[in-house]
């Protein structure tokens, strides 16, 4: 048990990337803390690209181009945040087998494990544990919404025992860290317990109709575009066209802009690798997702009528 999933993530991070010369391959887009973990461990981050127009699962020609014998182990995210895949077990099933191709253990980040709808199924990454061993993060921080207790987890699926050093190594990390508080460990058994399966449904049920209502009316903004409604997690990526908007040059211009006109806050995609996109959670009432996507439609038009005028002009 680790504080929080970040302590999960810096933990493996540390383990792993600490040979030296390592490199992890990181999903792109992806989750910030794993590139700063990388760099603290002192091992080099390596991004492969999730593709867009096909439900953002993993390019891994590119994934067998970038590794070398110094590749310490790949990253997958799913349900995927920030782009709301979940991975079919076919696709997690390839993703195996390039990894034992590669000769690597999968970190599996399953934070947003089971919260998946629209038809969608939550797969287990350990599911292919016998192709290569799978070390999963979890957390009670978003499947749980329980942010503030920090407490997550590290497990480590290895049928063949390959990861023995690295299993002892990491309790061996834990044990001289702190991790986290006792009086929260002693509630996981009844969080993890099958007693709350209707609050697991009613979060579900939201999540998803939340995810269609920002999708149709994201879709219907000119100057926005989703390639695949989210079947998971608690974001979208969506992708921006800045030349159909007066002064706004890039995607960290459209989300500062954003809040200071609409208080509407979207992450912008830069930071997580993809410029000229942006994040948008929808972990939130449809009301309120709705009158967000109002305000969004109102900041772009502002600016397309300006667009008009200016090619008027010239
Ligand atoms: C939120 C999140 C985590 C863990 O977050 P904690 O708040 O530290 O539990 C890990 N991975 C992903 C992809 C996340 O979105």
């Amino acid at each position: 048990m680790t504080a929080g999933g970040t302590g999960a993530i810096t933990a493996i991070a540390t383990v792993l990337g600490g040979a030296p010369g390592a490199n992890v391959l990181l999903p792109r887009p992806g989750f910030a803390p794993y590139e700063a973990a990388c760099e603290l461990a002192g091992a080099e981050p390596r991004f492969y690209d999730l593709l867009p127009r096909r439900g953002w699962e993993a390019d891994l020609a590119g994934v067998r181009a970038m590794a070398d014998s110094a590749t310490a182990a790949i990253v997958v995210i799913n349900p995927n945040n920030p782009c709301g895949a979940v991975y079919s077990a076919q696709h997690l099933f390839q993703i195996a087998e390039t990894a034992r191709e590669l000769g690597i253990p999968i970190i599996a980040d399953e934070v947003y494990a089971h919260m998946v709808f629209g038809g969608s199924k939550f797969v287990p990454m350990a599911t292919f544990a016998h192709i290569t061993p799978v070390i999963t993060i979890g957390a009670l921080s978003k499947r749980f919404m329980l942010p503030g207790w920090r407490l997550g987890w590290l497990a480590f699926c290895d049928p063949n025992g390959a990861l023995k050093h690295v299993r002892n190594a990491t309790e061996m990390l834990l044990n001289v860290t702190s991790g986290p508080a006792s009086i929260v460990q002693a509630a996981v058994p009844k969080i993890l317990s099958n007693e709350h399966n209707e609050f697991h449904r009613n979060v579900v049920n939201l999540l998803e109709s939340a995810a269609d209502a920002l999708y149709r009316r994201v879709n219907q903004i000119e100057a926005l575009q989703c390639y695949s409604k989210p079947h998971g997690s608690m974001f979208m990526m969506v992708e921006v066209n800045t030349s159909l908007l007066f002064g706004v040059e890039d995607d960290m211009d459209f989300a500062r802009e954003l809040i200071k006109e609409e208080s509407v806050l979207v992450l912008p995609g830069s930071v997580i690798g993809l410029k000229n996109w942006i994040r948008i959670f929808f972990g939130a009432p449809t009301s309120v997702i709705l009158e967000a996507c109002d305000r969004i439609e109102a900041f772009c038009q502002k600016r397309a009528v300006q667009v008009k005028l200016l090619k008027k002009k010239f």
